[in-house]
C-alpha cells in the first residue's frame, strides 16, 4: 500500500469515529437549553426541535449551538417561516399583521404575547445564540413583515 493511501485511509477512520461519539445537533441544542422551548418554556422532548437559525443550505448554516435554538413545533414552524423573530438582542418580534388578527388561545398566548419578551437563554454564555446570524435572520423576518 502507498504510504498516501494509507494516510487518507487512517483520516478517513478516525474522521467517521469522531462522528460516532459526537452528539446530534439535536441533542446538543436541547441540552443546551434544558429541554425546553426558548420560546415558550415547553419542556416535552417529544414536541421540541432544534431548530436552525440560518438553515442548512446556507453557508453559514453549520449545525452548532449558536446557530441553534430549542424550540417547540410550533414555535420552529413560526421562527422558520418569519411569523415570529428574533432581535440580535434576543427579543422576540411578531410580524405586524400577526398582531392585528383575532383568534383562539394559540394565536393569543402562543404567538401575540410573546412580542417583546427575551428568549430563554443557554446557562453557558458559549452556547448562547451567534448574533451575527441572528441578525441576518432577522433582516429577513423584517424583510417579509
Ligand atoms: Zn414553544
Amino acid at each position: 500500500m502507498e504510504d498516501s493511501t494509507y494516510f487518507k485511509r487512517s483520516y478517513i477512520t478516525s474522521t467517521i469515529r469522531q462522528r460516532l461519539h459526537q452528539k446530534s445537533f439535536r441533542e446538543r441544542v436541547l441540552e443546551a437549553y434544558s429541554s425546553q422551548c426558548a420560546f415558550c418554556k415547553l419542556k416535552h422532548t417529544e414536541l421540541l426541535d432544534a431548530a436552525h437559525i440560518i438553515p442548512d443550505a446556507d453557508e453559514l448554516g453549520e449545525p452548532m449551538v449558536n446557530n441553534g435554538l430549542s424550540l417547540c413545533k410550533i414555535h420552529h414552524a413560526a421562527f422558520d417561516s418569519n411569523i415570529i423573530g428574533i432581535t440580535p438582542d434576543y427579543k422576540i418580534m411578531v410580524r405586524e399583521d400577526i398582531l392585528l388578527e383575532k383568534d383562539g388561545p394559540m394565536l393569543r398566548h402562543g404567538i401575540q404575547q410573546l412580542r417583546d419578551q427575551k428568549i430563554i437563554l443557554p446557562k453557558s454564555k458559549l452556547l448562547w445564540p451567534d448574533q451575527n446570524r441572528l441578525e441576518v435572520k432577522y433582516n429577513r423576518f423584517r424583510e417579509v413583515g
